[in-house]
């Protein structure tokens, strides 16, 4: 389908790659670029270039972050022997947006899902293992959401911190069954993490 040039129809491609950009979409954001001043186009490429070349995983947590480790991990007035384990990024930045949760965290980025191939060596699960052999920690709170990835997940993960000894907590289903973390208001962020259950 060559209605319009090689070049628009490669990057309409480009978009349509995209998570959650459809054909119309795709096209959508083309005809937007091709309509946008060469200055601002430059300033878009050059962040996403910027973006992927500097932004990094934190050693300590796995989040994504400009420095070596990142700002939570190097806070030393936050309780290092809380560990809160999120999905992603975007989940530890809901919590963080609450501004009560005083401990760490620990990024996953994903989750267990052997129905799309994903098992424990696919995410950040060895990190966080190694991450409680090496340090004090007295809680680990399982944030994964509430969809089948995210228990299966929290199963997994309880059934290998418990036997160490390490008080293991799932939060609250008040979280609705499906609902991604960062769509969650804070309310219903906080009254999760306070209920949180034992495991
Ligand atoms: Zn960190």
């Amino acid at each position: 389908m060559d209605y319009y040039s090689s070049h628009i129809n490669r990057l309409i491609e480009q978009f349509a790659r995209l998570p959650g950009i459809g054909a119309k979409s795709a096209q959508r954001l083309a005809f937007h670029v091709m309509n946008m001043p060469r200055e601002q186009v430059q300033q878009l490429t050059d962040s996403i270039l910027s973006a992927r070349e500097n932004v990094r995983y934190c050693k300590c947590c796995c989040t994504l972050t400009d420095r070596e480790i990142c700002p939570i991990c190097a806070n030393e007035k936050r309780d290092h022997s809380t560990i809160m384990v999120v999905e992603n990024t975007r989940d530890l930045a809901a919590y963080e947006k609450t501004g009560k949760f005083n401990g760490v965290y620990h990024v996953l980025h994903g989750a267990i899902s052997p129905m799309l191939g994903i098992g424990p060596d696919d995410i950040r699960l060895k990190e966080l293992m190694h991450r409680l052999q090496e340090t004090d920690v007295s809680e680990v709170i399982i944030a994964t959401n509430s969809s089948l990835e995210g228990e299966t997940t929290a199963m997994y993960l309880s059934k290998l911190i418990k036997p160490a000894g390490i008080r293991t907590t799932r939060i609250a289903s008040g979280v609705p069954v499906g609902g991604d973390l960062e769509y969650i208001d804070e309310v219903t962020l906080l009254r999760a993490l306070d209920g949180r259950v034992e495991l």
